[in-house]
């Protein structure tokens, strides 16, 4: 499934996580994916109902504006079901920053990416860093950046090529997680649970003492449900 290359369905998104891929990183959640793993740690992003529509030249503008981050990280849902939208917004982005790294998580593998349709191999072209394979609870690992040990950290530039060959088995464990606490009682997290039923317990220890989610901004302002 492709959307129109200039809006996104947008679930969610962050200026600065640092749990994400390298550095510290934008995150652009998207609403949508049409895969169904067990276990499933966003599945309120699975519909493809419900996102917000942003347009990209605006969330273009946003990502380019934040100076102390050094690319962003597409998640989801399913980065490659809105491939000619986000490969888009990283031509945009980069007209300004052309420095400006691309990391994305995907269910499906590189070698069926890669033999995809024309506007998913255009988003594989302008990425960095992968992170392919669905998420299988049976393979549930507390590595870098994945969270099943069927899930490969793929570098597809010389960008961040260094960085991981440099990983090596000892080192390639979990960077945690980041949660944050509003001043109105509201919480939000990011990164890669390092545990199955992770995010259930977290959030419920949290609204046991009187948390409770937050909406998340979006770029045009509105907010998600
Ligand atoms: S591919 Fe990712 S977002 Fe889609 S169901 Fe699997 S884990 Fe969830």
């Amino acid at each position: 499934m492709t959307g129109p290359a200039d809006t996104l369905s947008v679930a969610r998104t962050v200026d600065r996580c640092t749990v994400l891929g390298p550095g510290v990183r934008a995150v652009v959640w998207v609403q949508g994916c049409p895969l169904r793993c067990t276990g499933c740690v966003a599945a309120e992003t699975l519909p493809f109902e419900g996102g917000t529509p942003v347009a990209v030249p605006e969330l273009a503008d946003r990502l380019a504006a934040l100076t102390d981050v050094e690319g962003v990280t597409l998640s989801g849902g399913e980065p490659f079901a809105q491939a000619e939208a986000l490969a888009a917004l990283l031509d945009a982005v980069r007209e300004r920053r052309p420095g400006f790294t691309a990391m994305a998580y995907s269910g499906f593998r590189h070698e069926a990416l890669r033999r995809g349709t024309p506007a998913r191999r255009a988003l594989l072209g302008r990425l960095d860093l992968l992170v392919d394979g669905p998420y299988a609870a049976t393979r549930h690992a507390a590595l870098r950046w994945r969270g099943s040990a069927n899930q490969r950290l793929l570098a597809l530039t010389g960008r961040y090529a260094e960085l991981v060959a440099r990983i090596t088995a000892e080192d390639d464990t979990s960077v945690g997680i980041e949660v944050s606490m509003g001043a109105d009682s509201s919480f939000s997290w990011a990164g890669v649970p390092p545990v199955p039923g992770f995010r259930e317990t977290l959030e419920a220890r949290l609204e046991a003492r009187g948390f409770a989610p937050r909406t998340e901004s979006v770029p045009d302002g509105r907010r998600t449900s």
